[in-house]
């Protein structure tokens, strides 16, 4: 049996960020990777570009992880997406933000982020071994007895960081959330989020690779109107993606109807009369050319007119009123019946994880087991696209290499 004051479960950026803080402080820390090498999800992020994290000032990351904010405040606050940036920038990886605010490392490549964590971790003496799944941990005298693949090892503090169970093929299986329940704590259910949509007879197959800006989508469930939200949209091969989609699949549930409105803001009778206006002063011209006043993608246009029966030579004057209130309406209204959201393999985090009622928010430390940890993505914590997950990742991992430090 080999023993260490620190042991970490899982190699990924909360596991290894932590790894190189606590070893940086001068505990002698070993980390435990289950995959033959560490980041294998961290390599995939964003891309493989990697959005580590956001512009802006730190309490606007507040409201972007659902109804938990407010457990990440004080990690944020006190490890904030300066910080990080600062903490690469000094390792000599640049960051910079693109026009939307994400932060991307300058280099744009997943794998330089990949490479400082893992020199800081050669260079402040952390042993990695990789290929060690940990299969079981117990309580012992001294503290906690965990059994890997391999090996025996007992530890005086222990961190899981094992994160969540998307793109299992990276290593993130789930594993986390097993751990947690047989030391007696309580795993939220867990369900796959970030996750593209796919809706019953999806007529833009085709049209795989289309997006639109600052769409305005409703979400209706039983007839009732759930929810508001706008974004990005992305047409993918089999149903809808993009940032906003993302977002809103948090709360999809296959049977919901969306509606999406493609020129937001813009009221039924507004648009009614608007092309009413266009086509009396241009009815000579192809009802396809007068939407494209809209600045539509003409394969957009050319999809909803078929939709609508409506021949792609027809002009503005042989219009039927039936038919331009039909476009009228698919236009603010295009409703989709929502068939099922993305599994595992799709999913970009996940939903649920260890319950953040037993877990102290300042320092990560279990409230149940003192010197037991859990860190990232394995707790009960989701954050939309731009970022928000990699800073939680490092926010708590910060957490946790001071309250080692403190010890
Ligand atoms: C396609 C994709 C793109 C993404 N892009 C972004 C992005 O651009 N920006 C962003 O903020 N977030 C992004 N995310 C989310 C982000 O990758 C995760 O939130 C983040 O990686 C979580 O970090 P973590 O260290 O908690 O867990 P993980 O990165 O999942 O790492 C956990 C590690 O633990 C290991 N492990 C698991 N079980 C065991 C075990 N039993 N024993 C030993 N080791 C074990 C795993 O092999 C893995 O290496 C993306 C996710 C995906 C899937």
């Amino acid at each position: 049996m080999e023993h260490y004051p620190v042991i970490i479960i899982g190699g990924g950026p909360a596991g290894l960020f932590c790894a190189a803080e606590a070893a940086g402080a001068g505990q002698h820390v070993i980390l435990l990777e289950k995959m033959p090498s560490c980041g294998k999800k961290l390599l995939v992020t964003g891309s493989g570009q990697c959005n580590l994290t956001h512009d802006g000032d730190i309490s606007d990351f507040f409201t972007r992880y659902g109804d938990h904010g407010t457990f990440l405040r004080p990690s944020l606050r006190d490890f904030s997406n300066h910080d990080l940036v600062r903490w690469f920038t000094d390792r000599d990886l640049p960051l910079s933000p693109d026009e939307s605010g994400k932060i991307f490392p300058v280099s744009r490549r997943s794998s330089d982020v990949l490479s400082v964590l893992l020199e800081v971790c050669r260079d402040t003496g952390v042993t990695i071994r990789c290929n060690e799944a940990v299969r079981e941990i117990r309580m012992s005298d001294k503290g906690f007895l965990i059994h890997s693949e391999k090996a025996e090892y007992e530890s005086e503090a222990l961190l899981i960081a094992t994160g969540g169970a998307s793109y299992p093929a990276t290593g993130s299986t789930g594993d986390g959330f097993s751990l947690a329940c047989s030391l007696g704590h309580q795993v939220t259910p867990i369900a796959p989020a970030l996750v593209p949509i796919r809706v019953r007879a999806y007529p833009f197959s085709d049209l795989s690779g289309i997006s639109f800006d600052g769409l305005a989508f409703s979400l209706y469930r039983d007839g009732k109107k759930i929810r508001d939200a706008k974004g990005d949209l992305l047409f993918t091969h089999t149903g809808l993606s993009g940032p906003g989609m993302l977002h809103l699949s948090r709360y999809i549930l296959p049977g919901d109807i969306l509606k999406i409105s493609f020129l937001p803001g813009m009221r039924h009778e507004v648009l009614k009369s608007d092309l009413v206006g266009r086509i009396a002063a241009s009815g000579t011209k192809q009802v396809k050319s007068i939407l494209s006043g809209y600045s539509f993608p003409a394969r957009f246009i050319a999809r909803l007119l078929d939709l609508i029966g409506i021949p792609p030579d027809l002009t503005g004057a042989h219009l039927p009123k039936k038919d331009r209130d039909e476009i009228v309406r698919l236009i603010l209204a295009f409703p989709f019946e929502i068939l099922s959201a993305g599994g595992w393999n799709e999913a970009m985090v996940t939903r649920g994880g260890v319950s953040l009622e037993e877990v102290n928010s300042k320092t990560m430390e279990s409230l149940l087991i003192p010197s037991l940890y859990f860190i990232g993505e394995v707790l009960d914590i989701d954050g939309d696209t731009g970022g928000y997950n990699l800073q939680a990742a490092f926010s708590t991992a910060m957490a946790a290499a001071k309250s080692l430090s403190s010890r």
